[in-house]
């Protein structure tokens, strides 16, 4: 496994956001990434490459981009060392990643990986009574070949992963699980599921069908925890207790308590997401790359561990639905094309890349910001960098 080159640490100012010195910051990353990045600067992208993506269109939104990093992740394809393109109005958010990263290149490469892969749809078939439904139960198997052949009729990436049928009474919940390449793909996965469904149903004699029955799709749910939806991700570093000390004035044994108090919260309040700011870090990486924003609610699902081992802290985040792509949807232009390039995950091969230099930024903002509770810093820095009082 090679090493690649380190990107420059990227220049702060006293005047930061003067027009010459966002550009200069830019030009730097451009020379150093040997990339242009024409729409980062500004240069419109031609209205038409919105077809397809939008109704009444009047424009383009705009939010600020910055870079955190640089991180550094042993990754399935080899280790990587990027800038992670952020898009925010949150003031402290990229410092606190930015600082998160620090700490996790202190651990040698972080290590992160797709554990698990496959896009889920859960449509559901609705009989008169429960021997019909269980008839239908007993149908799924042996239509294994016929599912495929449909799935291959409209897809050359989406392949048919596991049918696996359940009831819910007098209903069945047929729980078609895909490979969609480097896409998303929920539009390859909702035309299959609809095909599917539809076959199951002239056979068996459904009474009603609806093509997203049990309807997991962005909305937070047990199923994107339990099982996992999209790509299933964890990262995992181990941080000197020096190198804690030096970055961010804590001790592992006080991360560790404070995570206890988090925890204990967490279950009292029922929440899927058990991480400490996941939705900050994949929010901004989100709308930088491109990706579908609201896909966030089943995408912060998590888990986030910590031990000690020899002194040092262990600490590891599992994002099991992270839906995400590097084709497809709004990855193809403009600044987000350019930032998906900045990560050097741009179109075929890339997606599984991209989910695990995503889990590895969002373990870097999770401990920055628990080192930040820990030594009473998060209020201080927020008044510093993030305060906005309108004019
Ligand atoms: P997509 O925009 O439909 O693009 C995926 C297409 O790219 C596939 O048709 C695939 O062709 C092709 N492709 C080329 N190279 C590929 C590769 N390496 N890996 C995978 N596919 C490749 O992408 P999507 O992720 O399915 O859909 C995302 C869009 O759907 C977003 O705009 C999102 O907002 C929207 N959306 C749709 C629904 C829905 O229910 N339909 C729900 C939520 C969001 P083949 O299929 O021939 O392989």
């Amino acid at each position: 496994m090679t090493s690649p080159r380190t990107p420059p640490r990227l220049p702060r100012y006293d005047d930061d956001h003067a027009p010459e010195r966002v550009r200069e910051r830019r030009e730097l990353v451009e020379r150093a990434l040997g990339l242009a990045l024409p729409h980062a600067g500004g240069a419109p992208v031609p209205t038409a490459t919105a077809r397809g993506k939008i109704e009444n269109q009047i424009g383009y939104a705009q939010l600020p981009l910055g870079l955190a990093g640089p991180l550094l992740v042993d990754t399935s394809a080899g280790v990587r060392d990027v800038y992670v393109p952020l898009a925010t109005t949150e003031g402290a958010l990229v410092a606190s990643y930015s600082r998160g990263m620090r700490l996790l290149r202190a651990a040698g490469p972080a290590r992160a990986r797709v554990v698990k892969d496959g896009l889920s749809q859960h449509p559901v078939l609705v009989y008169d009574t429960l021997e019909s439904a269980q008839r239908a139960l007993a149908l799924v198997a042996g239509m294994r070949a016929r599912f495929d052949a449909l799935v291959a009729g409209i897809t050359k990436h989406g392949k048919l992963l596991a049918v696996e049928p359940d009831l819910l009474g007098a209903r069945l919940v047929l729980r078609l699980v895909f490979a969609t390449g480097d896409a998303i793909g929920i539009n390859m996965a909702a035309h299959a599921a609809e095909l599917c469904s539809a076959e199951l149903a002239r056979a068996s004699g459904a009474r009603e069908r609806y093509v997203h029955g049990q309807d997991v799709e962005k909305r937070s749910n047990a199923r994107a925890l339990v099982e996992g939806r999209g790509r299933s991700v964890v990262c995992e570093a181990r941080i000197p207790r020096a190198a804690l000390a030096e970055l961010a004035r804590v001790e592992p044994e006080q991360i560790l308590a404070c995570w206890r108090t988090y925890a204990a919260g967490y279950a009292q309040l029922g929440t899927h997401n058990w991480t400490v700011q996941a939705a900050n870090g994949l929010a901004a990486i989100f709308i930088a790359c491109g990706q579908d924003a609201a896909y966030l609610t089943e995408s912060a699902t998590g888990w986030l561990d910590f031990e000690v081992l020899a002194g040092d802290l262990v600490a590891r985040v599992h994002l099991p639905s992270l839906l995400v792509g590097t084709v497809g949807g709004g990855t193809g232009q403009g600044t987000a094309a350019e930032c998906l390039d900045v990560l050097g995950v741009r179109g075929d091969g890339g997606a599984v890349v991209f989910a695990e230099l995503i889990a590895a930024a969002v373990l870097a903002g999770d401990l920055s910001l628990l080192a930040a509770f820990c030594a009473h810093e998060f209020v201080a820095a927020h008044e510093r960098l993030g305060r906005n009082r309108p004019a």
